[in-house]
């Protein structure tokens, strides 16, 4: 995508700092780190978000996540790790090109997700369940 900045980054015409990189994805530091060692995880396909993924992208991605955020608790030590990922600009989504956020935590580092709890009954929730089950593919 011509106008994508993390197709750019993974064709090296800006720059960025690269922690891994490998066929399917790359990993570098967030130019709008939160924490320090906060990384990004994109793929290298330009797929706009998680819809995009085939099962092989997704399991790339997601080994990346997990080994990008085994290093950052070996170089930083924090006490937590965020994994955060947004789709769509209702979800906060600002760069349309699928990323995942390694974020390390420490307590009280200001970062906070509002996470307004609703409880639904049960039948609810088995409804919901019903719903989606049936339109997995
Ligand atoms: P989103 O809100 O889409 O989940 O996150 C996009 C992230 O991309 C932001 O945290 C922002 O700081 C980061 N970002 C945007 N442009 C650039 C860039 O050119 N280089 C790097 N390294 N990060 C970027
Ligand atoms: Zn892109």
């Amino acid at each position: 995508m011509a106008d994508c900045v993390f197709c750019k980054i993974v064709a090296g015409q800006i720059p960025a700092n690269v922690v891994h990189e490998d066929d399917a994805t790359i990993a570098f530091m967030d130019i709008g780190a939160v924490n320090p060692g906060h990384v990004l995880v994109a793929t290298k396909p330009h797929v706009e978000n998680v819809m995009g993924l085939d099962d092989a992208l997704a399991g790339a991605a997601f080994r990346t996540v997990a080994r990008v955020a085994r290093g950052v608790q070996a170089a930083f030590g924090p006490p937590g790790i965020s994994v955060y990922q947004a789709n769509g600009a209702p979800a906060g989504q600002t760069v349309f090109h699928f990323h995942v956020h390694v974020v390390p935590r420490w307590e009280h580092d200001g970062m906070a997700v509002h996470w307004p709890v609703k409880n639904p009954p049960r039948e609810e929730l088995a409804a919901n369940a019903v719903r989606i089950r049936a339109a997995l593919r």
